[in-house]
């Protein structure tokens, strides 16, 4: 029988997201991979209760989440009701839909039939009477976006959602979307946007966009699915993502000399500051005010623990920032 740490809520840090309400653990765990079929269900009840200990509340699934797409939510509802059941008040729970989830015409992008079924299957899944967050996973250049933004207002007069974000839209895109959720008085409160490192698109406008309306970011990929930590320098491990066949977002070839170079200097540069890489990559992502937290994933606990101990260290003298520019940018 799992018991949660006592002191779970003594070393995490808590950050709100924008001007809303919400506050999420500025290291949040996310179940798109090892979560489904392939994976073993008790690594993946010891990561969560791991996290939880460890005080991230806060848990980020999407519908097509698996494989095969929907185990993960499934696999997190059975842990939920094992592990979980005295906590859902302490938990953020985030799904999403805008990818292909089922055949046909209404299993995809961003049309009111779609979202609202795919809500309905995704709290079934879970075991869930509502979700915390619902997201629209991708922008969908064919349905209007105020049909799409209606039904997130609709979800959440259901009380199928407390919040609604997006992801994946650029700044154009979530400043129309702003403008109609204001209008229809929902609150739109989170982005959640690729963000490492290695990938910098939101700070060309984005975060403007986000400070003026008030919302937060939550930041995924913040290590760059492990390339930015020590894991590839020497090679690519055989439990590593990049190695795994059912994983197919990270492959050898996104491993490249370049990528590997100044992945070397700055695993240096984490080591003067007392830290791992990953820990260092996880600071960078949080020291952007508007980034309310970074959106992790583990394959082992022993990750998670790694992860969360970047909170000791947060801070960046400008030198160190303008050596992180210098070997990013050179
Ligand atoms: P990360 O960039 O955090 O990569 C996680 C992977 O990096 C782990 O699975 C592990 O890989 C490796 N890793 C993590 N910590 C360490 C460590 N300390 N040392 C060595 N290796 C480490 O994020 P993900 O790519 O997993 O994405 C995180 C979450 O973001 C997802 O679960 C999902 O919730 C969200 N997301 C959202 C998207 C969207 O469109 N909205 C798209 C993609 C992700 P290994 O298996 O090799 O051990």
């Amino acid at each position: 029988m799992y018991q949660p740490a006592e002191d779970r809520y003594q070393k995490m840090t808590y950050n709100r997201v924008g001007r809303s309400g919400l506050k999420l653990p500025a290291i949040s765990l996310g179940l798109w991979n090892n979560f489904g079929e392939p994976d073993s269900f008790e690594n993946q009840r010891h990561m969560l209760q791991r996290a939880f200990d460890l005080g991230i509340t806060h848990f980020d699934l999407a519908n097509n989440y698996g494989p095969p797409a929907g185990s993960a939510e499934e696999n997190f509802g059975r842990i939920l009701q094992k592990d979980f059941a005295g906590y859902r008040d302490e938990l953020v729970i985030s799904t999403k839909a805008g990818f292909h989830m089922w055949d046909g015409p209404y299993g995809d992008w961003g049309s009111k039939k779609y979202l609202v079924s795919s809500l309905d299957q995704s709290l079934s899944r879970m075991g869930l009477d509502y979700v915390d967050i619902f997201y629209h996973h991708r922008p969908d250049s064919e349905t209007p976006l105020e049909e799409t933004m209606a039904t997130l207002d609709l979800l959440v007069k259901q009380g199928k959602a407390l919040y609604v974000g997006i992801s994946n839209y650029n700044a154009d895109e979530t400043e129309k979307a702003v403008e109609i959720l204001k209008e229809q008085k929902t609150p739109f409160i989170i982005h959640q946007a690729s963000y490492s490192m290695l990938n910098r698109w939101i700070e060309d406008g984005l975060t403007d966009v986000l400070e003026d309306a008030g919302a937060g970011a939550i930041a995924f990929v913040p290590l760059a699915q492990g390339l930015l930590t020590n894991k590839y320098t020497g090679g690519i491990p055989r439990d590593s993502r990049a190695a795994k066949s059912h994983i197919p977002f990270l492959n050898e070839k996104d491993i490249s000399e370049d990528v590997l170079n100044r992945v070397i200097q700055l695993n240096e540069m984490a080591r003067l500051r007392d830290q791992s890489l990953a820990q260092m990559a996880l600071a960078w992502v949080l020291r952007q005010g508007v980034v309310s937290s970074a959106l992790i994933g583990a394959s082992r606990v022993s990750q998670i623990e790694e992860n969360v101990k970047a909170l000791d260290r947060l801070d960046f003298t400008p030198e160190e920032l303008a050596k992180i520019e210098s070997i990013l940018t050179n």
